[in-house]
């Protein structure tokens, strides 16, 4: 039975063409997954805008999580694969228009994650420069490009406030409040990050939510991980624990049950530390939604305070449909109004997905709502040969593991919808990005990127030292390195 359905698989594959938008890691588990047919006349051709593959694992991973990055070395598998492509420099929409890709490949798959941020809705809030959003933030210390003049005045502030409280907002605080010198020693962190971080005054954090404490979006290992940093004088402050006195007596289930006893635990061990052993401190807030802000008279490129209006909370306990009981937080707004003292203000409420140009007019469905193509498993609603993965797929949420999930499942069902053609694949869309004058960067090139940024690195005792700039990148192609 299995040879008989393999064999099925394989002969329906003949001369079958893929296209994969993006190359982070849904694009790249996906692409492998697909490759681990062995059907000889498969092509599988990634592109990617960015002379760089790896999309958020190289500028949104923490640097100081170096064994999430460890992904990349599995993407290096493609490499000894013939029948894969990369297409670095290449922005789909612009380089290439999408209908180019319908026109030669069998099957086009959607890997290309978000490319905008959720905003606060607060006036003010996409002038002033004391308000930097997540995302600018982030790349800036991992070495994005686009975000690597934004200079952050951490040498004026010593008050941030962080809205949102998923794992990016605990990376932020980590960031903003680890030791310099010992954390982040051989990491990948950008120098021009480190030398501000250097003369960072910053030694009070407040992440703050709308919801409640049940509703915290971080999950138990980031949270134990920045806990933790008391060991290097970074302690945590406490929470508003009155608003959630009731959680006490509540049978939680398992995640709750251990998020509110890390809270318990590590206000304990605050307590017991001296005035003296640490100076920077975090807080969590919830019930908050930002309304506003309040500008420093002294320095109008600062804040003063950041304003909220308050919500009240009701803790109800439903029966669920398997007979389990769990608990809802039922969120209302008061007409009470309170406000933090900050300087900056980090807004970290999720990454945004926006449709390609041409989606209304190829048929793409697009659900502006949620951000997302809508989908079934990957397959693009309404559209045979068109599939999704990762972020573009889901909404900004998901990590790199369900990445591997749900990429195997995709390439399950690209392989069993596939057909073979006579469309020409990887030989047209070359001579067209030849005709075009774009530099092509192929994995070649990129293993030179790669090796210069280590070797930079090494010289200054550090896994890599990422080149800053798409243009640097695009010569070291050119170059003879040694
Ligand atoms: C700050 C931050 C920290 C994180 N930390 C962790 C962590 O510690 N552990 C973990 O498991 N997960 C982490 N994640 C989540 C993880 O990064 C994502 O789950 C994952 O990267 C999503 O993969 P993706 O392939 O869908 O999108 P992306 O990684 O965003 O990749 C999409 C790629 O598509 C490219 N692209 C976009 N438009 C085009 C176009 N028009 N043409 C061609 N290419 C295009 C982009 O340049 C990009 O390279 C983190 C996320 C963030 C934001």
């Amino acid at each position: 039975m299995f040879i008989a359905r393999r064999f099925f698989s394989v002969s329906r594959l003949l001369s079958s063409k893929v296209a994969v938008i993006g190359a982070g890691p849904s694009g790249f588990y996906t692409s492998l997954n697909l490759l681990r047919d062995k059907d000889p006349d498969l092509q599988v051709d990634m592109f990617e805008k960015n002379p760089c593959p790896f999309g958020l694992v190289r500028y949104g991973v923490a640097p100081d999580h170096p064994e999430v990055k460890n992904c990349q070395d599995r993407f290096q598998d493609t490499r000894e694969d013939a029948r894969f492509q990369y297409f670095g420099n290449v922005s789909i929409g612009s380089d290439l228009k999408l209908k180019e890709l319908y026109d030669n490949y069998d099957a086009v798959v959607y890997a290309y994650g978000s490319s905008l941020e959720n905003k606060l809705g607060i006036p003010g809030e996409e002038d002033h420069p004391a308000i930097i959003n997540s995302r600018a933030f982030v790349g800036w210390y991992n070495g994005d490009p686009e975000y690597k003049d934004l200079d952050p005045p951490l040498d004026k502030v010593k008050s941030v406030v962080i809205i949102g409280n998923g794992n990016v907002a605990i990376d932020l605080a980590r960031v903003l409040l680890a030791p310099i010198n010992d954390h982040w020693k051989g990491t990948d962190i950008t120098d021009h990050a480190l030398a501000m971080l250097n003369l960072s005054t910053v030694n009070k954090v407040t992440i703050v939510a709308r919801r409640g404490f049940l509703e915290s979006k971080f999950t138990n290992k980031e949270f134990k991980e920045l806990l933790e940093l008391y060991k290097e004088g970074v302690h945590f402050g406490g929470w508003p624990e009155q608003k959630f006195a009731t959680l006490n007596d509540m049978t939680l289930g398992r995640v709750d049950k251990r998020r509110l006893s890390l809270v318990n635990k590590y206000i304990g061990i605050a307590s017991q530390q001296n005035e003296d052993s640490g100076s920077k401190e975090w807080f969590l807030d919830y019930l908050k939604s930002p309304i506003g802000f309040k500008v420093d008279p002294e320095n109008s490129e600062l804040l003063r305070e950041i304003i909220f209006r308050e919500s009240s909370i009701t803790i109800e306990k439903i029966e669920g449909q398997d007979h389990k009981y769990k608990y809802k937080s039922k969120i209302e707004p008061t007409n009470e109004f309170s406000s933090i003292e900050c300087q900056l203000v980090i807004p970290s409420i999720g990454y945004k997905c926006k449709p390609l140009a041409e989606f209304k007019e190829l048929g793409i469905p697009f659900d502006d709502k949620r951000g997302v193509i809508p989908n079934v498993d990957g397959q693009v609603q309404g559209k045979e040969d068109s599939y999704c993965v990762g972020w573009i797929a889901n909404g900004s949420r998901g990590n790199i593991n369900s990445a591997v999930m749900t990429s195997a499942l995709l390439a399950d069902i690209i392989q069993e919808g596939l057909k073979s053609s006579n469309k020409e694949g990887r030989s047209v869309i070359e001579s067209l990005l030849t005709e075009r004058k774009v530099q092509v960067v192929n994995w070649e090139d990129w293993m030179k990127i790669e090796q210069y940024e280590r070797t930079l690195g090494e010289q200054k005792g550090k896994i890599m030292d990422k080149v800053t700039d798409y243009n640097r990148m695009l010569e070291i192609c050119k170059e003879n390195l040694s």
